[in-house]
């Protein structure tokens, strides 16, 4: 093997060797991040499985419509009580 090639195969058994890994989100399969999308496994992604900033996007979205539903309840609330205070 020549010195190239050695130093070639040695420098990406470091590089395996300093990659991190995470569990895939849904899973909880251990691999190299670098593998991952988002959190999620190959396997995973194949299935169509959301990533971290989907679920987050999901709950943010989710938590904006439920401040619109109480803000609309709460000034209805309000409406309502001033319309029975007039009466
Ligand atoms: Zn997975």
């Amino acid at each position: 093997m020549s010195d190239k090639l050695m130093d070639q195969g040695l420098k990406t058994l470091a590089a395996m060797d300093d990659e991190r890994m995470e569990d895939c989100i849904h899973c909880g399969d251990n691999w190299y991040v670098i593998h991952h999308i988002d959190g999620v496994c190959h396997k995973c992604q194949d299935k169509g499985l959301p990533g971290r900033w989907e679920i987050r996007k999901a709950q943010i979205i989710k938590r904006a419509l439920l401040n619109t539903v109480l803000i609309l309840a709460g000034t209805s609330a309000i409406i309502y009580a001033l319309f029975m205070f007039f009466e």
